[in-house]
């Protein structure tokens, strides 16, 4: 079995389960995105990249991340909160989010952060309101709900009519014309996000052609201001959200995605002026593939028609397998050169559905075995909880190259 390359000796020294980062494959990765990104921004107008902290906000990690230039992408007070601390300077920060507590609002006001992405004219009025309030002004733009399909797993859609995110897009106009007549909020432009795990760029084209339609269709709006003079409202920025995948099934062969692919459809697809400027919020993409779990094999079971290799990581350490039906491979890296068997691999939770792979070949395993399972350094960590009363597991970050 080929295997990624681990320090097995310093694994063994410590309790597992934990993850381990790769710094090696995030810098790479890392450079690829800027690279890509500089490429674009020379060919059309700036484009900008957020990292989406709800993937792995472990400080070390965002620390590495914010060094590297890139902005964030937050969902909750909390995140906005540790972007700050990793040092992303807050007017790159952006905040996403079906309902803000008027906590997090106001905090994230107090804090300057570059803009608050909007779902609902609903959450536009309180916004507005808490800014006023507050003796300030809150940029926003408006997260619209594109009904594009992103084809991709049921619970990570969030771009369809049927999902709870963003503003239907018949109420575009309405909530346009609202920021323009609220006080305290300035309309920056349009925010889009319509799923995650897309490794096909079909559902972005599709989304770029919709993006082109809202532009033209809220550009052409004329809005009456509080002093009601009229203004023609101006698209200036465009952030396109996030969502592009990672290949699952080979962490060795492509451990970096297609970023160039990600980029060029943008650049053909997505009408963008001079005086536009174009955001992003990738998370996946950027620190999946430079995480794992490693684990040790408990016990090795016989069941009635099948063979249990039962691991001290449960779903309370990376979830994804059983809320996603999500697929991590899985190496044994103690035996990597033993022949195959037909395992099903299972922790240890009190739920049936506590397992992270059936029917799956992997070097024969022993109790005691090491058994890492890659491409887990997004929604891995910051999803883990501690259902059964388990601890959380720690991490560790490999020392720089
Ligand atoms: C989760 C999320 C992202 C990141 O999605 P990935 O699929 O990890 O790239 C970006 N934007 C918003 C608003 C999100 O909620």
């Amino acid at each position: 079995m080929i295997t990624g390359h681990f320090p097995i000796a310093q694994f063994e020294r410590l309790e597992t389960p934990f993850y381990y980062y790769d710094m090696t494959v995030l810098s790479d990765t890392l450079r690829t995105v800027n690279r890509e990104r500089a490429a674009v921004s020379a060919s059309c107008s700036a484009f900008d990249v957020h990292y989406a902290i709800k993937a792995c906000a472990t400080d070390a990690i965002l620390q590495k991340i914010a060094q590297a230039g890139l902005g964030a992408d937050c969902v909750s007070g909390g995140e906005v909160k540790a972007a700050i601390e990793a040092g992303f300077p807050a007017d790159r920060i952006v905040f996403a989010g079906v309902a803000k507590s008027d906590r997090e609002i106001r905090y994230a006001l107090e804090q300057g952060i570059f803009c608050f992405n909007v779902e609902s004219l609903e959450e536009l009025e309180v916004i507005s309101s808490l800014a006023f309030e507050m003796g300030t002004t809150a940029r926003v733009c408006l997260r619209v709900n594109p009904n594009v399909d992103a084809h991709t797993h049921g619970k990570i859609t969030t771009g369809l009519s049927e999902n709870k995110f963003g503003i239907p897009m018949r109420f575009l106009p309405q909530a346009v014309a609202c920021c323009y007549r609220l006080p305290a909020v300035e309309f920056l432009g349009l925010h889009f996000h319509i799923g995650s795990q897309i490794t096909d760029m079909k559902p972005f084209v599709h989304l770029a052609h919709r993006i082109n339609e809202l532009v033209a269709e809220v550009e052409q709006m004329t809005c009456t201001d509080p002093n009601g003079n009229t203004v023609r409202p101006t698209v200036q920025h465009i952030n396109v959200g996030g969502g592009l995948g990672i290949l699952y099934e080979h962490p060795n062969h492509f451990p970096i995605p297609d970023f160039k692919a990600y980029f060029d459809t943008w650049r053909t697809h997505l009408h963008v002026r001079a005086d536009q400027q174009v955001h992003c919020e990738l998370g996946r993409s950027i620190i999946a593939q430079c995480g794992n779990l490693v684990t040790r094999v408990l016990y090795v079971k016989k069941g009635e028609n099948k063979q249990f290799a039962i691991v001290d990581a449960g779903m309370n350490d990376l979830i994804r397998p059983a809320m996603y039906g999500a697929f991590h491979r899985v190496e044994n890296i103690t035996h990597p050169e033993k022949e195959e068997q037909l395992y099903d691999i299972v922790g240890p939770v009190c739920e049936s559905s506590d397992v992270f792979v059936e029917n799956y070949h992997i070097s024969a395993v022993e109790r005691g075995d090491l058994l890492v399972m890659r491409s887990a350094g997004a929604y891995g960590e910051t999803m883990a909880s501690q259902y059964n009363l388990r601890r959380l597991p720690g991490h560790i970050i490999s020392s720089p190259k």
